[in-house]
């Protein structure tokens, strides 16, 4: 089962790319004081705790991201971290789902590292979850610890992940992570981590090649369970529709701004919401506003809040 493949690394790193792997790294840390649009004051919490409202009253609490509310749960740290049924301005809806124990996934469960964690967001890039997952599944069974991908060829990674879509980006990109990690401290691992604050993850992250402050965000939202509002698609498009973030807004900026007005408490549901809801609202996932109904042939709730008919 296991196949080793213990050759040398011959590659040199590649190149700089255009690429979205390769995010902007801009500011990450340094606008997180203020944002950028400190006069912009939407979204307001109460619009945020409204929106979330009614999206859960449209689809419930995702089950695709079931599994990351129980460990939000189940680490339940701190009371202001913890986004669901935190004892905080906002009660828990009572449309979120009662606690339970989650059936254990492949590839998001109990044992995962957060090396796991980051090289399954990674690979989740520019791709479906499903042949994301396919890709890490993958990866594992070819490589089955970090140590065997760090010392296998580049092109025997892209070969393994062939299947999430851009490759080779990728697979150059966890290489230099395991090297970078292996030179720098001595050992492939990222457990050290969690022990560190929020923008001291977000400053350490940033500075491997390839991993940006979106990889990040998802990172610190699913597998540190802590509050912080990636933008992917969805999200940057539904938000600045409803006028959350100014129109000029570049998804990098959004980022900042959300996270700077979102309360932290309502961070991970709405997040969640908006993914979920992006894909399956005809509406809201495509880039016309006039359409009347969500595909679950209910009215889009969030028509009354969009200011304009142009989706971004
Ligand atoms: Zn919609």
């Amino acid at each position: 089962m296991m196949r080793s493949r213990k050759r040398k690394l011959q590659l040199p790193n590649p190149s700089p790319v255009k690429s979205e792997i390769v995010e902007n790294k801009d500011n990450v840390a340094s606008e997180s004081m203020n944002g950028p649009y400190s006069t912009h004051t939407r979204p307001t919490s109460e619009e945020c705790r409204a929106v979330r409202d009614d999206l859960l009253a449209l689809h419930g609490f995702p089950p695709e991201f079931a599994k990351y509310l129980s460990k939000r749960r189940k680490v339940n740290h701190n009371s202001s971290t913890d986004a669901v049924g935190s004892p905080s301005s906002f009660p828990p809806s009572p449309l979120l789902p009662s606690v339970k124990s989650e059936p254990r996934e492949d590839g998001e469960d109990e044992t995962e590292s957060l090396l796991d964690g980051l090289v399954s967001t990674i690979l989740s890039q520019n791709t479906t979850d499903a042949n994301s997952t396919r890709a890490f599944a993958s990866l594992k069974r070819a490589f089955p610890t970090w140590e065997d991908v760090h010392a296998a060829e580049s092109k025997c990674i892209e070969n393994a992940i062939k299947c999430g879509g851009l490759a080779g980006r990728k697979a150059s990109c966890i290489k230099n992570l395991l090297t970078t990690l292996l030179e720098k401290n001595g050992k492939i691992c990222l457990e050290y981590l969690r022990d560190m604050s929020v923008d001291e993850i977000k400053a350490e992250l940033c500075r491997f090649k390839g991993i940006g402050s979106k990889t990040v965000a998802c990172v610190l939202m699913f597998h540190l369970q802590q509050d912080d509002f990636p933008v992917d698609t969805h999200v940057f498009r539904i938000t600045k529709a409803m006028g959350w973030v100014p129109v000029q807004a570049d998804r990098g900026k959004a980022y900042l701004h959300l996270n700077k007005r979102i309360p932290n408490e309502l961070k991970f549901d709405l997040n969640c919401l908006f993914v979920t809801h992006g894909k399956i609202c005809q509406m809201c996932g495509k880039k016309v506003a006039n359409q009347q109904r969500a595909s679950c042939g209910q009215p889009c709730p969030l028509s009354k809040y969009y200011c304009s008919t142009d989706l971004k």
